[in-house]
């Protein structure tokens, strides 16, 4: 047992740990294109090696896909590690903690996420931005804008409304513009 932890604090954080590793999609710039940073933790997040950038409250933060995301956060044990991700928990890990649904249902929800998302990639126009939520956004709004309809094009939108309804239902990120860290 870990010193200072109940047996079910113990339980909570290795179902945790276990589904976060797994996933990693609120810190790959899948689920969000940036995390909110408190105005004190703009020195040590630049320290840490994260994008920061913004001096207005509501958009200072620091940019995704993170690169301290290698498999697993690099920097979990810092003492500089940011408040929202210490505090952030989507939908899908709360429900596991509450036991609303079980780890190994939680993880097929997770490999389906990701699936959709491969074949999303090979819709995506090649772009020198890394953000797959931002380039995701974009492509959503150009075919609004020009309104084409191709066969493609409604193959793509069929998907990208199956993301997103994932992201909705599983992960709690209910629209395009929901940041990371606005709890
Ligand atoms: S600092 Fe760690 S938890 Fe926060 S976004 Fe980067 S990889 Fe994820």
């Amino acid at each position: 047992m870990i010193p200072g932890m109940t047996k079910t604090e113990e339980t909570d954080e290795s179902q945790a740990s276990i589904l976060c590793r797994s996933c990693g999609l609120c810190c790959s710039g899948h689920l969000f294109s940036w995390a909110k940073l408190r105005s004190n933790e703009l020195t040590s997040a630049r320290g840490l090696g994260l994008n920061v950038f913004g001096s207005e409250p509501s958009q200072r933060g620091f940019s995704q896909p993170c690169p301290l995301w290698k498999g697993e956060c690099t920097v979990y044990t810092s003492p500089h590690y940011p408040h929202a991700c210490g505090t952030y928990k989507c939908k899908l890990l709360k429900e596991v903690l509450d036991e609303t649904i079980p780890l190994p249902n939680a993880l097929i929800v997770i490999k389906q996420t990701k699936e959709i998302i491969a074949e999303l990639e090979m819709f995506l126009p090649v772009s020198p931005n890394i953000s797959f939520r931002e380039r995701l956004v974009a492509h959503i709004e150009y075919l609004e804008d020009t309104a084409k309809q191709e066969n493609a094009d409604v193959d793509f939108q069929q998907r990208a409304n199956e993301l997103l309804t994932y992201y909705k239902n599983f992960f709690g990120v209910k629209d395009l513009v929901d940041k990371f860290g606005e709890r």
